[in-house]
Parts: C-alpha cells; structure tokens; sequence
C-alpha cells in the first residue's frame, strides 16, 4: 500500500473484457455476451440466490470483516432492485483468491502494482461446453489506498462505491456511457455520471456512486426481470440514419421529461437499431451522439467498427413510452460530419 501522490487521477474500472454480445433479440443495453455451439448468449446466471465468497487475506486498512460488510453493502444495492429479481448470498470466508478457477464467485484484494490504472477487475469463468456462467471473481488492487467505513474515506477509494460497479460487471453488465470527461494533464476527469457503470471512477473519496441511477436499474432488470418489469415500464425502439445507412455504435439516450433521469443504449448493429428497456411511461426526448473514442474498447470491444462521424443532435420530437409497450420505431436522422 503506497502513497496517495503516485495516484493516477483517474483509475480505469477494467474488466476482463470477454466479446460483447452485439445482436441480441432486444438490441438492448451492452451484456457481456460469448459464443456456445455457434449461439450468442448473454452472460447471466441461471440461478438464485448467486453465492459469493470473501478472500480472508486482508489489507492494514480494511479488514476482512469490514471488507465483507461493504461488499455486501454493495452487493445490496443490486439486491433492492424491485423490478429485478437478482439476489445474493454470502457463502462464507475462503483462503482461495480471485482468479482461482474454483467454481466459487470470490471477492479480494491482490496486489497488482503493474495494474497502475486498474482499481479493480472482474473476470468470468465459463464452462465451454454448456455455456454455464460458473464464477465471477473480483480483485480489488490493493496497490491503493482503501476505505470501507461506512461513511467512506476522503482520502481514499471507497471499496463500497468501487464494489457497486463491479458487482454490476458480476452481473453481467457492461459499461454504460452516460457520463461527461473532460482532459486533463493526467488523463480524463469524470465530470459527472448517471450511471455505476459508467467506466471511470469519480474521484477519489466520492461515495456519490454507491447509489445506483435509473440507467443502472433499467440494465439489471432488462437482465432479470421481474413479472411486473415489462408490464409496469415501456420502451423506445428504433433506428439511427446517416446518409441512408444505419450507424453502428451511436449512443442513444432516452431523458424522462417529467423526472430528469436518463436511460441509454447503443446501436449494436449495421442497421443501426436499438431499444431502451425500463423507461417510466410517459414523454421522453432522445439524444443520440457518437461514442467518446478516447474510450472506445470500454464500451463495445476493440474489434467493432464504431461510426463517429456523426453530429450529436436530439430527436425532433418527444417519443411517448408506453406503459408495458413499445414506442414503435423511430427512426432518427444524423449528419455526418
Ligand atoms: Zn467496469
């Protein structure tokens, strides 16, 4: 554990990025998706509760039991989801770390010092021949200084917030981008974020992201919905243009005009189609505008051939989600530039 001035500003949430599943039915949120027999899937676990293990080897400033107290606090905030039927259980201390192909989802510290950038990693294992999601480990670096006291750390990164993201990755979500950075001399700085699995951290000491946004709650129950989730929210379909073509990439978000929360996808095909899943009933006006490509692997892996040559531009008119239904599909026009 070193010192706090070799500390980048900002910190890259990595994760073990396996391919993305970029056409599946709903052309919905980014899932981690991979390859069975010639079928897409998209990563998720077949079963509840999903057991997690802690790692007994501890850090000077966070002890095992405080360790296992903030994961589970983050672990909680998935669990609360009312439209999402995800839920946890703590299987207990184990000498096992994460990384071991062990059948056991385990959470810990390692130290990592070549990992400079990397707060913390989730890596998946799975059986190649039925598809099975087996585990999902997740390292924290201990190469940084962590708090996991309950009202955070100023001085220090706060294992619950990092913890919240990671266990969205655990999940099986990807990154969102609804987030604004700005350069700066040591890389990007998060200006603000609404969403945990936006892929760079807030500062060091901010805990604002311990709470998840409407995008993080709309990605979670679109994986595992409850009953009510399609009935109770609606969604936005539709197409984005340039030139005649679809865009493949496009950012698409949907603001709910009555609440201020913003929800989003991308286009994840050549045709340039996306959906929104989970969005409140009601009018919602859509901007679309093209990926940040100072980070593009983050989002939909280095291989895909992402349209930036686009204008940002909202829709010109308000889409009205349906309760338990779809939008129909809209179709918005984009310029090149
Ligand atoms: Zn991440």
């Amino acid at each position: 554990m070193t010192g706090g001035c070799q500390l980048p500003r900002l910190v890259i949430l990595l994760t073990l990025v396996l391919s993305l599943a970029r056409v599946d039915s709903a052309f919905a949120y980014l899932k981690f998706g991979y390859e069975v027999n010639g079928e897409a899937r998209a990563l998720r676990w077949s079963d509840a509760p999903i057991s997690y293990y802690v790692s007994n080897d501890a850090i000077p400033s966070v002890s095992v039991t405080a360790f296992q107290a903030a994961v589970t606090r983050a672990f909680d905030a998935w669990d609360a989801v009312p439209t999402a039927t995800v839920s946890y259980r703590f299987g207990g201390y184990t000498t096992a770390v994460p990384g071991d192909a062990d059948g056991r989802s385990t959470l810990g510290f390692l130290h990592e010092p070549t990992l400079d950038r990397v707060l913390a990693t989730t890596s998946y294992l799975i059986d190649g021949s039925t598809g099975e999601l087996l585990e999902a480990d997740i390292f924290f670096n201990s190469v940084f200084a962590w708090s996991a006291a309950e009202g955070g750390g100023t001085d220090r990164w706060d294992l619950q917030t990092i913890a919240v993201h990671e266990v969205g990755h655990l999940n099986g979500l990807g990154h969102s981008a609804i987030g604004e950075t700005t350069a700066s001399p040591s890389g990007r700085r998060v200006e603000s974020s609404e969403s945990v699995m936006f892929p760079i951290a807030l500062p060091v000491g901010d805990i604002s992201a311990r709470t998840l946004k409407a995008d993080d709650i709309a990605g979670i129950s679109d994986l595992y919905p409850t009953e009510d989730f399609n009935r109770i929210t609606g969604s936005v379909s539709g197409r984005v243009i340039k030139a005649g073509h679809g865009v493949l990439g496009a950012h698409v978000v949907a603001f709910d005009v009555a609440t201020g929360e913003q929800v989003a996808s991308f286009t994840l095909n050549t045709s340039g189609q996306f959906s929104i899943a989970g969005l409140r009933p009601g009018p919602h006006l859509l901007r679309v505008e093209p990926l940040d490509d100072a980070d593009l692997e983050s989002f939909l892996g280095a291989d895909v051939p992402i349209d930036l040559r686009f204008s940002p531009m909202f829709h010109e008119r308000l889409v009205v989600v349906p309760r338990g239904g779809d939008s129909g599909a809209v179709t918005v026009v984009v310029t090149a530039k």
